[in-house]
Parts: C-alpha cells; sequence; structure tokens
C-alpha cells in the first residue's frame, strides 16, 4: 500500500515545460469530433468520440412510460441509462449495472429533466441510452454532451442543449478534461454541466479537494470549454439537418428522361385479309 503511495506521489503529470504528459496546455480540450443522428432505429441518437473516449447515445420518446405506476399526471419522466460495456476499459468490466452506473443514470437523467418542456407531455416518459464503448476518463460529460444532441435530433422540445466538461488537479495545477491518468493519480476531478444559453448548472460534482481559488479557476475552465462544445454540438445538428446549395450541386444531375420510341404505324395487313369475308 506504501509503495503505491510511493509511485503515485513519484508520478510527474506536468512536464518541466508547464504542458501535461499528453502535450495538452492546462487549459486545452482533448479533441472532440460529434455526429448526429447515427443510429436508424432510435428517435435520435449521436455519436461522440471525445480524445480516448467514444460513446453513443440513443433517444426514444416521448412515448407512453412503463410501468403505468411510474407516469406522472403532470409531466414526462426523463429516465437515462448510462452503461459501460465490458470491453470498454482495460481490464475487462463486469458487464450490467453497478453503483457508479446507476449515480451516473441518475445525475444525467436530472440534468436533462430541468432543461425537456416536460408539462408538454404528461404521462411519458423520454428514455436516453449511453454506451461508453471505449473510456478515458470523462465518460458522463462525454455521455451527456452526446445524449444533448441525440434529444434535439429526437425532436424532443427543451429550453436549450446541455453541454458538459470537467476540470480538476494535477501536479497542484488546475487544469481543464482531465484524461485516464490524469484522472486516476490526479488531486481532483469536477464534472459540470450547463444551459449555455442561460449559464444555468444542471450537474456539478467533485472527486477530491480543491481550495476555493482552485474551483474558481475549474470552474472557469470548463465553462469556457461548455460554450465550445456548444458550438460543436449545434454544428453536427446543422450539418444532420442543413442541406446546403453546395450539397446539392454536389449531387449528380438527374438522368434524362430516355427518349420515347418514335411512332411507327403498324405494318399494312395483307391485301388478302380484306374482302368481304374478313370484315
Ligand atoms: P468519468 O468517466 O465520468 O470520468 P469516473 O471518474 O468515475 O467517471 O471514471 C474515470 C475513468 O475511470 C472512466 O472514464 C474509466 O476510464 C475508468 N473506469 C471507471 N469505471 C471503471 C471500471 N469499472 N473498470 C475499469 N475502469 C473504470
Amino acid at each position: 500500500m506504501e509503495d503505491i503511495e510511493h509511485i503515485e506521489k513519484q508520478m510527474k503529470l506536468i512536464r518541466a515545460d508547464g504542458r501535461r504528459l499528453d502535450g495538452r496546455k492546462p487549459d486545452e480540450l482533448r479533441p472532440v469530433r460529434i455526429e448526429a443522428g447515427v443510429l436508424r432505429r432510435a428517435d435520435g441518437s449521436a455519436y461522440i468520440e471525445w480524445g480516448g473516449n467514444k460513446v453513443l447515445a440513443a433517444v426514444y420518446g416521448p412515448r407512453e412510460a412503463h410501468p403505468r405506476h411510474l407516469q406522472d399526471p403532470a409531466r414526462a419522466l426523463v429516465q437515462c441509462r448510462y452503461n459501460m460495456a465490458p470491453f470498454s476499459v482495460s481490464d475487462r468490466k463486469r458487464p450490467g449495472p453497478d453503483r457508479r452506473s446507476v449515480e451516473i443514470s441518475k445525475v444525467i437523467s436530472e440534468a436533462f429533466s430541468a432543461v425537456v418542456f416536460r408539462e408538454q407531455f404528461p404521462r411519458t416518459s423520454v428514455d436516453i441510452f449511453i454506451e461508453v464503448l471505449q473510456a478515458d476518463a470523462g465518460t458522463r460529460c462525454a455521455g451527456l454532451t452526446a445524449a444533448s444532441v441525440a434529444l434535439a435530433d429526437a425532436g424532443v422540445p427543451m429550453r436549450d442543449l446541455v453541454a458538459s466538461c470537467a476540470s480538476g488537479k494535477i501536479d497542484g495545477v488546475v487544469c481543464l478534461d482531465l484524461n485516464k491518468e490524469e484522472d486516476n493519480f490526479g488531486d481532483a476531478d469536477c464534472p459540470l454541466a450547463i444551459v449555455p444559453r442561460t449559464g444555468e448548472i444542471v450537474l456539478l460534482q467533485m472527486d477530491g479537494h480543491l481550495t476555493l481559488d482552485e474551483f474558481e479557476k475549474a470552474m472557469e475552465l470548463s465553462i469556457g470549454a461548455t460554450h465550445r462544445l456548444y458550438e460543436m454540438q449545434r454544428d453536427a445538428l446543422r450539418r444532420r439537418y442543413s442541406t446546403t446549395l453546395e450539397d446539392i450541386l454536389k449531387e449528380p444531375p438527374p438522368l434524362p428522361a430516355p427518349p420515347a420510341p418514335e411512332f411507327e404505324p403498324p405494318p399494312p395487313p395483307p391485301e388478302d385479309d380484306f374482302g368481304p369475308e374478313g370484315i
């Protein structure tokens, strides 16, 4: 045990040049790519790659809530199931729900409950499925960011999208968007989700310790990043739904209709067919 603590203390996460082990500056986000509408069977879907994370989100609803005793006569339920695939981490993860996935599912459904116009859909349920295919820390933020795009793709009425990012502390330095090593050997991690248009915070958690100044710095970094992510979310939706003049020009022109066959009068019947008997 002491050995492990010694190794953890020895592990340097910030290089001499001030950069992190993956070459990022403290306020730098990992590369993010978002695609909307990737599944045909779901009402809405999205896929996100965020650093080493690969996460799929699917949305159904609003649809009749089951079991019926869960139905709320005044508003829709927003239910989320966050799941990590057994192959998403280096050691096989035991399939099925565990305490961590139940907690993440709960905080994500609460975050979306704050933005979905639930009163418009009494007795229904909006079901969000988040499948982590590859995990590298920050999967709840990646899942939430993708699920938000999937909800918009499904046409679920919302006040705004929700964008999420974490900040933490490694080697005493407040840094944006920790990766797996930084999360494991760092001092603190603090995921945040906001409604970018209003600035309302819909998720805030903290693992570890930060001073008030460090916390304020972490919030500043995360809020800045969520605005960048918001642009990427909107861009993914625009790409899914907009058809530009360029797209139309890229499409091959419709094939010309085949020429109508020239009318050829049928050959006259042989003379012999005419006559008093033939009529
Ligand atoms: P988040 O993924 O939102 O940062 P955590 O801080 O709980 O949530 O997890 C950090 C990282 O730890 C995950 O992204 C994943 O890479 C790893 N991890 C989580 N649970 C497991 C597990 N059961 N087995 C192996 N690695 C895990």
